[in-house]
């Protein structure tokens, strides 16, 4: 071991293939693929509770995610975004690992798909009371309108009629 790579594990993670770019390693994973793995300067993670902005030198975490948009990149510049649709983050050594149910990238997103489910969640969701699993179907928007959001940022609210507990978030 010479001091070269003590700095690297000093910062918690060595790994070249993840690019330049910042001192987090984030690393967003489902069941079947690595959606992404690169490094950054700063992360916004939709966690149950509201949005946990994490920099480096974040204290190390464990919080449940709901469906909605990731936001990284560097700090003080326009965010890059990605949909989760709910699972898990783990902050740890500057490096923020996200176990997602699933989770794409913006160019990976069917839009005519995701607007076919967020128009059968509003269905449903105006339907309520008829038999309607209501905590099913604001899931299943959320979803929606997280795939929305990442590939049209805010603007993807502006034609729905109904949002449960969204806010918008300055980007
Ligand atoms: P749908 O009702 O359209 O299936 P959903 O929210 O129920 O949407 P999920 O169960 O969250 O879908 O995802 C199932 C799989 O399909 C995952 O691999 C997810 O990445 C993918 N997926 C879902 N919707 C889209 C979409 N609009 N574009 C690309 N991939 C999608």
């Amino acid at each position: 071991m010479n001091g070269e790579a003590g700095d690297s594990d000093r910062r918690g993670f060595n790994d070249a293939s993840a690019g330049e770019g910042g001192r987090l390693l984030l690393e967003v994973v489902t069941p079947t693929r690595t959606v992404l793995r690169r490094r950054v300067e700063s992360v916004l993670v939709p966690a149950l509770d509201g949005y946990l902005g994490i920099l480096a030198g974040h204290a190390p975490l464990v919080a449940g995610l709901a469906p909605g948009v990731l936001y990284y990149g560097r700090r003080h510049e326009k965010k890059q975004r990605l949909a989760v649709s709910g699972g898990f983050v783990e902050v740890a050594q500057n490096r923020v690992l996200v176990l997602a149910d699933a989770a794409e990238l913006p160019e990976e997103i069917d839009v005519a798909r995701a607007q076919a489910a967020l128009a059968r969640a509003e269905e449903r969701l105006r339907r309520a009371g008829e038999q309607v699993d209501v905590v099913r179907a604001e899931l299943a928007m959320r979803r929606a309108l997280a795939r929305l959001r990442a590939v049209y940022g805010d603007r993807a609210l502006d034609r729905v009629t109904y949002v449960p507990g969204e806010e918008r978030l300055a980007e």
